[in-house]
């Protein structure tokens, strides 16, 4: 039971029916297990099939009872997800064969694994560090196809070779501090002096950069927050229901009971746009919606991005110039010039040239491409920064932030003339805080809070 005790055991793909379902074990007792709950059709037992075969036979309770017809395939370890034995039963997708399943499992000696456990035991067993188990958990909560990109990429190791890089030269500054402290009694002299100083310099910089990628990394993990305003009835909750795909407006639209609290996200231009108060802008019919203006400031303030749409089919009005001024002002803004199936009556232009505009029909949602290009353009890749290599949480982003804090208090140290070992506490500094982000130098709670984050069987 000892062996098998510390192996884990849960459904690998989502609640409810479905095509296929997966069964997933891992530990030290995944080989025995698994061959006392699956029996192959063949002749040759699931263990004496080469590692990684899919084998096709029956998932058995522990009386021998079949439960499914599935396929079962064993990796053993290292050479596996997460560095242990490890076994999955591809099964009908019926919540009760994968019910049975695990309870046969269980009976085996698994225990259910807790939230992450799998990709826990992976950066445990060095299969993965921790900039790439956080990839993991992006790419399956990513709502957009650059924030898909951008986890695929950190998963693959594109984050983590750029800390990489960044942390083998402060270990090479390192070095030189070392060797000039072995002769405490002589002076820097004035050549290493300033190869030291260079070579802090630029660590400060690649520093910087990395630092600067939070913000659309931020962006692509939690969405950009989005403000749809404009004048009743010119189209914003056709907007929201054409971006949303279907017309929620309908079923959703209980009042009193939904407003202030539904917020959707849409993916547009491959951003993850928030839309901010939309249970407001299905409420145009509403007596409240007379408030729409100052529902539209409020929106407003907390936006990242402003959509105006205005009905180019109604001549403008000078509160539609004016939300424009006040859009502008507070976050990107785009002008939506709608319902351009009809003729164009708006006879005016000099408001417009302070946002771009984009004309489309909400309708039929023509032009939407044009409004998604201008979103896209609205918050542009840095060509600087490949898929993956974005800092895209806080936890990332401090321990960035402290490695450059160090690295400039080094270089700062070096200029003043402090002493090499004040120096090398620096970068010492700067070293641990960048472990932090590969998972080299983090507390074990730390770890742990960050695989809570992750969903059973993950
Ligand atoms: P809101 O008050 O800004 O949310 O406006 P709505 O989305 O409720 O739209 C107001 C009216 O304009 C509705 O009757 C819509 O069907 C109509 N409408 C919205 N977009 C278009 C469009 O692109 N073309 C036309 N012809 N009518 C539209």
């Amino acid at each position: 039971m000892g062996r098998q005790g510390n192996t884990i055991a849960a459904v690998a793909t989502p609640a409810g029916p479905g095509a296929i379902g997966i069964l997933r074990l891992s530990g030290p007792g995944a080989a025995d297990i698994a061959a006392a709950c699956f029996r192959p059709l063949g002749r040759k037992g699931l263990l004496d099939h080469p590692t990684r075969t899919l084998v096709y036979g029956s998932l058995l309770d522990c009386e021998g009872q079949v439960i499914d017809q599935v396929l079962c395939t064993y990796s053993r370890g290292p050479a596996s997800y997460t560095g242990e034995d490890t076994a999955e039963l591809h099964c009908h997708g019926s919540p009760m064969v994968l019910s049975l399943g695990l309870e046969a499992l269980f009976a085996q000696g698994a225990r259910q694994a807790g939230p992450g456990e799998f990709t826990q035991r992976a950066f445990l067993n060095g299969r993965l560090d921790l900039a790439q188990a956080e990839g993991v958990a992006d790419l399956l909560d990513a709502r957009s196809r650059e924030g898909a990109r951008q986890a695929a990429g950190q998963l693959s190791g594109a984050l983590s070779r750029k800390i990489a890089a960044i942390y083998s030269a402060l270990v090479d500054v390192m070095a030189h501090f070392h060797a000039v402290l072995d002769y405490p009694d002589e002076d820097i002299d004035p050549f290493t002096q300033e190869q030291l100083a260079r070579d802090l310099e630029a660590q400060r910089q690649d520093l910087e950069a990395l630092l600067s990628t939070y913000q659309r990394g931020r962006r692509l993990s939690r969405g950009v927050k989005c403000a749809i305003v404009g004048r009743p009835n010119a189209g914003k909750s056709s907007l929201l229901n054409t971006l949303a795909g279907y017309d929620r407006a309908i079923v959703t639209d209980i009042p009193g009971t939904t407003r202030d609290t539904v917020e959707e996200t849409v993916e547009l231009g491959g951003i993850p746009l928030r839309l901010i108060d939309t249970a407001g802008l299905r409420d145009s019919s509403d007596p409240i919606e007379q408030l729409g203006v100052e529902r539209s400031r409020r929106a407003m303030e907390e936006a990242e991005l402003i959509l105006v749409v205005l009905d180019q089919s109604q001549p403008a009005r000078e509160e539609d110039a004016a939300l424009i001024r006040a859009a502008v002002e507070r976050a990107p803004t785009i002008v939506v010039l709608n319902k351009q199936d009809l003729p164009c009556q708006l006879e005016w232009t000099e408001p417009l040239d302070l946002a771009a505009s984009v004309p489309i029909c909400a309708k039929t949602g023509a032009g939407l491409d044009g409004l998604a290009e201008l979103v896209a353009q609205t918050f542009p890749r840095d060509p600087g920064s490949g898929y993956g290599e974005l800092l895209t949480n806080q936890r990332q982003a401090e321990a960035a932030g402290r490695a450059l804090e160090s690295v400039r208090r080094a270089g700062e140290a070096l200029d003043l003339g402090v002493t090499p070992d004040a120096l090398l506490t620096d970068v010492e500094e700067a070293l641990s805080a960048l472990g932090e982000l590969t998972g080299q130098s983090v507390r074990d709670d730390v770890t742990d809070r960050i695989f809570q984050r992750f969903c059973v069987g993950k």
